[in-house]
């Protein structure tokens, strides 16, 4: 891919980012003619050059442990992660806020999980439903379509299962379930929680040109094969149309705005020369994520937009959400001392558990899913989760409690091969009501090293949120003891949240740009088209109404597709 192209003068479309939303967008719109220009605040990253996806973690000194710049393992496919040096974020006094941010080009595409779930139709009418929170501008039926056309352009895997509120999509064969996902399968269908294959964005047959998985299971460091989703497989054939300049290491600072308002294109500081620049365009599409393009907005003010670009509603940066999460670990003594096999698969849980608990009389609103971990998976930089603290807590050869060792030599060496794969796990992710005063704002007193004003986070947790999480830990217990294992450490207390996890952490940060039918309650329409600049749009998670448990990354890229194809059709008939 080209660095930096010659540009034009001006540009129909500027995308600022180019992850799931900023692909989806440059696609759509360089493929129906459009001249775009693509800025990325990140270098550039290709995963056939940059991957890692046949390294063994032994080839490295570091034995593949994290960095700052790799949270989740230094072979990870994503340059970026909590900390990123001289770009800070803030919290308010009572907050506590993790935000997860990719720097490079392709965002956080080339190590996400993949879970690639639709909204259902209660999770656009959720007000209508329950009474909480704010219902959707369009329904299920709306987006649809694009759900559909995403599944058939991108590909992913997955089972019809007609279930209520989590819509079937357009599905190649799931892979078989591993070992340790029948056993708690088996056990969570005895206690009436349905388990169902996993749907993800992962290709399990070859699909227009790509390769199938050939089951490595090392997604998260980047697909060589391009057999799961990341933006190359969208930013590749949006350069091959000749439409794309792609400008990669451009920090945007603001959007520009003409004397009426109306976007004329953005600043950016070159991240390399230091130097300032700018792109003119007809429109501008935001797909920085969420709540950077919050911040972007804020930061564009002006004697038009005083209160920041698109904020004549207040409402920039408010609704701020996160899934809630917490985690439940087990061992199965069944699968203690197994013979070694390899069940790898592909990079990714190949079952998971769908929310099941709509007629049932809660003490919370909405739901959750469950994510299964476990298997016998290439070992990572560690102490095996702890392995050291099993010693003793199940009985040994003898049927005695085992003991000695204490974390060295020979006993450690047996405790590693009796519990490799015998460990397993459920990960919550549960949907949490919007809060208008859950919100990012600039801090005042604060600049990241290009001198951009930063964000500001202020977030608490509901009760509510509490109550799913509690329920959460409940069933993950029950569903792994009824599967014949032992839920691992005690069940947490009000006091220590019941296990909740940091806002923010579970990195499905969305809403801060919500969309609506009151220009006075929202800041974009239906379409992601700004209320009060109708050549501006926001193509990432921020139009988001609610965050349904459902892993967001479909929706933004199905959204962003609609957006696109408005944004051509309005174009064509001369309104933009
Ligand atoms: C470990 C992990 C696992 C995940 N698993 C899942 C999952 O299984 N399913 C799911 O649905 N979601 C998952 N997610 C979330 C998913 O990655 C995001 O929802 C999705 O990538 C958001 O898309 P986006 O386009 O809004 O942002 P991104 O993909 O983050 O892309 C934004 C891009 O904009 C660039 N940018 C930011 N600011 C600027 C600026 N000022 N100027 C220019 N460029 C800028 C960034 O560098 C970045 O490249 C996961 C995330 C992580 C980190
Ligand atoms: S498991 Fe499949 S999709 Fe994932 S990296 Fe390996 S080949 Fe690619």
């Amino acid at each position: 891919m080209p660095l930096i192209q010659e540009s034009p003068e001006s540009y129909d479309v500027c995308i600022v980012g180019s992850g799931a939303g900023g692909s989806m967008a440059a696609k759509v719109l360089a493929e129906a003619g459009a001249n775009v220009v693509v800025l990325e605040a990140g270098p550039e990253w290709s995963v056939q050059d940059d991957g890692a996806m046949f390294d063994w973690n032994y080839s490295s000194p570091r034995r593949g442990a994290s960095t700052t710049d790799r949270p989740f393992g230094e072979f990870d496919a994503c340059l970026g992660g909590w900390d990123i040096d001289g770009e800070p974020y803030t919290t308010t006094e009572d907050t506590e806020w993790e935000w997860f941010r990719a720097r490079m080009l392709g965002g956080r595409t080339h190590h996400w999980g993949r879970i690639s779930l639709r909204f259902g139709p209660d999770d656009f009418n959720g007000k209508s439903v329950d009474g909480h929170g704010d219902d959707w501008p369009i329904d299920y039926e709306d987006l649809k379509p694009y759900y559909d056309r995403v599944d058939r352009m991108i590909g992913l895997f997955g089972s019809e299962e007609n279930f209520y509120n989590a819509p079937d999509g357009i599905f190649m064969d799931p892979p078989e379930p591993r070992c340790y996902e029948r056993v708690l399968k088996q056990g969570a269908e005895d206690i009436n929680i349905p388990v169902i294959p996993s749907r993800l964005s992962i290709l399990t047959e070859q699909h227009n040109g790509r390769a199938a998985c050939h089951y490595c299971a090392q997604c998260n460091r980047g697909c060589t094969t391009h057999s799961n989703f990341s933006a190359p497989v969208l930013l590749n054939p949006a350069l091959e149309t000749g439409n794309v300049t792609l400008i990669t290491n451009a920090m945007v600072r603001e959007v520009t705005t003409d004397k009426e308002g109306q976007a004329t294109g953005v600043s950016y500081v070159d991240t390399q020369s230091r130097r300032e620049q700018k792109v003119e365009s007809d429109v501008v599409v935001l797909a920085a994520s969420a709540c950077e393009s919050a911040r972007l907005l804020l930061n564009s003010t002006s004697p038009r937009h005083p209160n920041g670009l698109a904020n004549s509603s207040d409402a920039v940066g408010r609704y701020l959400m996160d899934s809630t999460g917490t985690t439940v670990a087990g061992v199965i003594p069944e699968l203690l001392n197994q013979p070694a096999h390899n069940c790898d698969g592909v990079g990714g849980m190949h079952m998971y558990v769908p929310w099941w608990g709509y007629d049932q009389n809660l003490d919370f609103p909405r739901g959750y899913h469950f994510e299964l971990w476990g298997g016998r998976g290439m070992p990572g930089y560690g102490f095996g989760s702890g392995i050291q603290n099993l010693n003793g807590l199940f009985p040994g050869d003898e049927e005695t409690k085992k003991k000695g060792g204490g974390g060295y030599g020979q006993q450690l060496k047996k405790d590693y091969r009796r519990f490799y794969g015998a460990m397993v796990g459920m990960s919550g992710r549960g949907e949490s009501i919007a809060h208008r005063d859950n919100y990012c704002e600039i801090d005042p007193n604060t600049t990241d090293e290009y001198g951009i004003p930063v964000l500001r986070f202020n977030h608490s947790w509901r009760e509510e949120e509490y109550l799913q999480v509690k329920h959460m830990q409940e069933k993950g217990r029950e569903i792994i003891d009824a599967a014949g294992g032992e839920p691992l450490g005690t069940m947490p207390d009000r006091e220590d949240g019941y296990g909740i996890t940091t806002p923010g952490e579970i990195i499905h940060e969305t809403g801060v740009t919500r969309m609506g039918t009151d220009p006075d309650e929202s800041v974009l329409n239906e379409y992601c088209q700004a209320h009060d600049v109708d050549n501006l749009f926001v193509a990432d998670g921020g139009p988001f109404v609610s965050q349904p448990h459902k892993n967001p990354t479909w929706t933004i890229m199905a959204l962003s597709m609609r957006t696109a194809e408005y944004i051509v059709d309005q174009r064509e008939k001369g309104n933009l």
